[in-house]
């Protein structure tokens, strides 16, 4: 499942491209992917802005020319499992699995004298998914957080507002439950998943069956930093790739060869050598050093 430095990374390869232009038709090869398409305009909207909340991708686009009060949009997308934005600036790109196309007009107002062949005035941005669990979602600019996912998810862990103490808060909200399963809950935080929930704990040196609550100070602040660190260089590394993820140019992340632990079951701990174990905790397989990661007795 893209996570955090995935969606980042799709969104700064996205961004360039989509920018300025206008939204002149979608085509929906399958109706159960674009959640609310009855209830708004899905064309003429001039795009304006790409941001990343969490795992969501949110596009602002507004109608030119127009002062009204629904003169905005936000378009939602969360890829979930196997989804994928793709740009295709030709037309022809041959993909099974896309369900939803946006075709993406360049303004008039941008002169084509020839200097524009790598600006074709039409492009494609395609979404692809092949478990079909990946979602669209159109809302009122502004409105976006009716959208219950995107309305209940904690702190952006990049961002200056979260705090070491802020963690420590939303470890105390699970104190029973299992480190892993509360960094993985967006609630306390935004967009870690397996992968780098894995990683940072390894950083850190806690195991995943650590209960939240036995934290001490300088073991959260650990984790804080790790956590950052972490997905930090993943965004440096334009994400990981294991199966399906890759950016809106359609290249793969190299992060995945940079991983500590997440994958490695079975074989040694970069750090100490011991063999790295690899268990199912919070329903989800995970990895971990039992030497550099020590479980609770
Ligand atoms: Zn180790």
């Amino acid at each position: 499942m893209p996570e955090l430095p995935e969606v980042e990374t799709i969104r700064r390869s996205l961004l360039p491209e989509l920018i300025g232009r206008v939204i002149e038709d979608v085509d929906l090869y399958r109706s159960d992917i674009l959640i609310n398409a009855d209830d708004y305009e899905l064309t003429g909207w001039l795009i304006k802005g790409l941001r990343r909340r969490g795992k969501y991708l949110l596009i602002d686009a507004v109608r030119p020319g127009d002062d009204g009060p629904n003169n905005s949009i936000t378009i939602v997308i969360h890829l979930r499992m196997t989804g994928q934005l793709l740009l295709d600036k030709t037309g022809e790109m041959q993909r099974d699995h896309v369900h939803v196309r946006f075709q993406l007009r360049r303004p008039e107002s941008t002169i084509d004298d020839g200097s524009q062949s790598d600006n074709p005035s039409i492009i494609y941005l395609l979404f692809r998914d092949v478990r079909r669990f990946g979602r669209i979602w159109y809302f009122r600019g502004g409105c976006e957080n009716q959208q219950s996912g995107l309305a209940g998810l904690g702190p952006e862990p990049l961002t200056d507002n979260w705090t070491c103490r802020q963690l420590a808060q939303g470890l105390s909200r699970y104190p029973k439950s299992n480190i892993k399963n509360v960094l993985l809950n967006q609630h306390v935080v935004a967009g870690l998943g397996n992968i780098y929930v894995d990683e940072a704990l390894f950083k850190s040196g806690i195991s995943p069956l650590r209960a939240a609550a036995s934290l001490n100070e300088a073991e959260i602040e650990r984790l804080y930093n790790a956590i950052r660190e972490i997905l930090e260089a993943a965004i440096g590394h334009r994400g990981t790739s294991f199966r399906d993820y890759v950016d809106g140019l359609n290249t793969k992340g190299h992060f995945q060869y940079e991983l500590k632990v997440y994958s490695r079951g079975g074989l040694e701990c970069p750090v100490c050598g011991q063999t790295i174990l690899k268990r199912r905790v919070a329903g989800r397989g995970t990895c971990s050093c039992p030497r550099c990661q020590p479980d609770p007795q």
